[in-house]
């Protein structure tokens, strides 16, 4: 078992383990109130139907299963599972799990943190991209019609509950995007010697060291929590042209290939750097190759959220492998990659 620290202005503590006798420990802690609502979608819930409830004894569990899938993060869910706890009596003293992926944790956490203005959550993640990223860092969303995101709040948890064993239900594509996601961190921390062959805890221990030493710096994304987005310049607005049809993590792994072509004319970065990890996405089973055409893909770009002043946001890696947040000019970026 391993644990570490998030500093931010609520200090909580993640957990990584294989055994939910931990997690029990943990909640028993944790969980002042009577009621408990735990949050997931229908795979997760398909799969692990008893498993979070089996281990809140003595507490009253109302669980809320939305469908699997983006579309759930939406105003409607939002909506019934705020009614739901408000019908069940929830007050501040109780407590919100959320068990499951990005969307479940997005959504769930959007609904702790602004039911009664905050009620305690817990969160436990299900898929490697949220066991590595989304679960901690305290973003908060649901999708409107607009687009992604686009309404949050910055929330911490209470506590991140994160087990290993759940990743042996999850699908090999999803493995996939939080593995790209992960080759970020292998960029943005050169010192923390990510070593990719095997998922374990280690793995997702220096990953999410990474990301909890920096959100603790900066938990509000003023400055340092934008290295954070190694490779999502480029990646959402592949995302994007692709209709979300291209997973985030992929997307990202895609990203990195444009971010790694720019520090090539920008900071004089080798091209090997650039040839490596094409190699080692590529034996990792995934695609980093991009189809679309650049001036789309800038525009896009041009009308992100990312995006500031003239320029858009981007995270370099310099000659010495270190990263660096230049911004660089819309009509300029063309210039650095072709
Ligand atoms: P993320 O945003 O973290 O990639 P999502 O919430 O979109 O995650 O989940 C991706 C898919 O994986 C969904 O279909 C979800 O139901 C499913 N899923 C999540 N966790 C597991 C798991 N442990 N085993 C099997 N399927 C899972
Ligand atoms: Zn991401």
């Amino acid at each position: 078992m391993k644990s570490l620290r998030v500093k931010t202005q609520s200090e909580y503590e993640v957990t990584i383990t294989d055994s939910l006798a931990a997690f029990t420990e943990k909640v028993s802690l944790l969980i002042k109130g009577d009621l408990v609502a735990v949050i997931t979608d229908s795979n997760v819930d398909g799969i692990y139907k008893n498993e979070i409830e089996n281990s809140l004894t003595g507490k009253k569990v109302i669980k809320f299963v939305v469908p699997a899938g983006e579309e759930s993060k939406n105003v409607e869910n939002y909506l019934k599972i705020l009614n739901g706890l408000a019908d069940n009596g929830f007050t501040r003293e109780d407590t919100v799990i959320t068990f499951g992926g990005g969307v479940v944790g997005d959504l769930g956490a959007f609904v702790a943190s602004t039911y009664m203005r905050g009620i305690k959550l817990i969160a436990v993640p299900t898929t490697l991209l949220s066991m590595v990223d989304s679960s901690v860092g305290g973003k908060t969303a649901i999708n409107l019609e607009k687009g992604k995101n686009l309404c949050g709040t910055f929330y911490q948890p209470s506590a991140v509950y994160i087990n290993t064993g759940f990743l042996k239900t999850l699908p090999k594509k999803e493995v996939l995007c939080g593995l790209g996601e992960i080759l970020k961190y292998r960029f943005i921390s050169k010192d923390a010697k990510i070593d990719i062959s095997k998922i374990d805890e280690d793995l997702i221990y220096k990953c999410l060291k990474i990301k909890a030493d920096i959100v603790s710096k900066d938990e509000k994304e003023s400055g340092k929590r934008k290295l954070l987005n190694f490779g999502h310049t480029f990646g959402h607005a592949i995302e994007k042209l692709s209709h979300f049809t291209i997973p985030h993590g992929i997307c990202v792994a895609k990203g990195i290939v444009y971010a790694l072509k720019i520090s090539e004319k920008y900071f004089g970065t080798s091209e090997k750097v650039r040839k490596d990890y094409i190699l080692t996405a590529e034996n990792l089973g995934i695609d980093v190759s991009c189809e679309y055409d650049l001036n789309e893909l800038i525009s896009l770009i041009s009308i992100d959220k990312k995006r500031s002043g003239k320029g858009a946001d981007f995270v370099l890696i310099d000659d010495k492998f270190r990263p660096e947040i230049v911004n660089i000019l819309l009509s300029e970026i063309k210039g650095y990659i072709l």
